[in-house]
């Protein structure tokens, strides 16, 4: 697979094996690792992540709706995946011929999913909302009315339970221990010993391992991420980031002092200024509120002038540079490290959202040992597909 573009992403899947023995040797050899590679493995690259994270142990995925999955399974991963949103009960009987594990999240879900199954046994997971306020069931009478009904018809195979925390990556736990206990209460109810129990996810496995019944639903932190800045003192082992950006200058200019820059023309040089053009602009993810937030060039912080266009941006050079001189947005250079965290303060956001938003646009390059052993550029694939 090929790329032409000087703009990309690197995926250190080393980052990802680091993240995810790190996580299984905390949590314990009695706790399952659940990858959770849903949105594309946050912006990363589910296939090659999935890869990574079952080489380095992972014994299950998670993603968040059937198309994710399917995707996984035609590329050959053959472990468990479960879906963790809300399927349509259509899609019930594709659901077993991919032999992916659903969210039951109602008994009217049930029922539905029911009349949609021709032929063999779907596979579930029951979720339970303890305060979530999302989908999952909610009263104990509706959470026995599904098991008598799941114990009735053999179309369907409970292989766990699990609920999901709203405030686990925050100081203050009262919250997080009320729905630990509402999740207590309401497995009291599960007869069958061999279900999975589980309600962490990252901040919750990496906080209180000892709450994470029988497997941790492993997402953030897989990529090296802190499930909040609140919590960063308490990580128990260092995360090691995995998604860097980069790109290169393609025209650099010196500009006389009173120069316009950019849409708008709301940069005006206030001196005579080294200027440098950036294959990078909003359409990849790099959107117009990081105008003035600075980028890496040769070790240094530099900062990007007026606006940000769709597909180009402008910094401030602090002297003459090269063409294909490398541009870093996240990432390392020298001693300076631009963090997905950086990002997401200056946009008052979560870093989950910043590696989300790098659109597809942007190639991904994975690598190993510091050697690139795989590309994704979804623009080739889709026009290769349609060929
Ligand atoms: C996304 C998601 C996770 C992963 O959460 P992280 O905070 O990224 O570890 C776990 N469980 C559910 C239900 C999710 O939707």
């Amino acid at each position: 697979m090929s790329f032409h573009r000087d703009t990309w992403a690197e995926i250190n899947l080393d980052a990802i094996s680091h993240n995810v023995k790190s996580m299984k040797k905390h949590i314990g050899a009695n706790v399952k690792l659940i990858a959770v590679v849903k949105a594309n493995a946050y912006g990363h690259g589910d296939f090659q992540v999935a890869k990574a994270a079952i080489s380095a142990g992972a014994e299950q995925l998670a993603v968040a709706f059937l198309d994710e999955a399917i995707a996984l399974r035609m590329l050959g991963i053959t472990l468990p995946i479960l879906v963790l949103g809300a399927t349509r009960s259509e899609d019930a009987q594709l659901a077993i011929e991919y032999d992916l594990t659903l969210t039951c999240f109602s008994k009217d879900w049930l029922d539905d999913a029911k009349q949609n199954i021709r032929q063999g046994q779907l596979k579930l997971h029951l979720k339970v909302d303890t305060g979530m306020g999302r989908i999952g069931v909610t009263k104990e009478e509706e959470l026995n009315e599904i098991l008598v009904f799941l114990n009735s018809n053999p179309c369907f195979k409970l292989l766990g339970v699990y609920t999901h925390f709203s405030t686990a990556d925050e100081i203050e736990t009262d919250y997080f221990k009320l729905q630990y206990e509402r999740f207590t209460n309401m497995i009291r109810l599960i007869p069958d010993d061999n279900i999975q129990i589980h309600c962490a996810n990252s901040a919750t496995g990496l906080r209180f391992p000892d709450h994470a019944f029988n497997a941790v639903r492993f997402g953030i932190a897989m990529y090296g991420l802190t499930p909040s800045l609140d919590i960063v003192d308490e990580l128990p082992f260092p995360l090691e980031e995995a998604f860097s950006l980069h790109s290169k200058l393609t025209h650099v200019k010196k500009v006389p002092k009173g120069t316009k820059v950019s849409y708008g023309a709301t940069y005006e040089a206030g001196d005579d200024e080294w200027i440098g053009t950036i294959p990078i602009g909003y359409a990849d993810g790099w959107i117009r509120r990081l105008s003035g937030s600075e980028v890496l060039v040769d070790g240094e912080r530099v900062p990007i002038i007026g606006r940000i266009c769709m597909d180009q941006l402008m910094v401030k050079l602090p002297s003459e540079k090269p063409v294909g001189t490398k541009v870093t947005f996240i990432g390392k250079q020298g001693n300076e490290f631009i963090s997905v965290d950086e990002i997401a303060k200056r946009l008052e956001t979560i870093n989950y959202e910043v590696t989300c938003s790098i659109t597809s646009r942007v190639p991904r390059l994975f690598l190993q040992n510091g050697s690139i052993i795989e590309v994704r550029n979804p623009l080739l694939i889709n026009a290769a597909t349609i060929c």
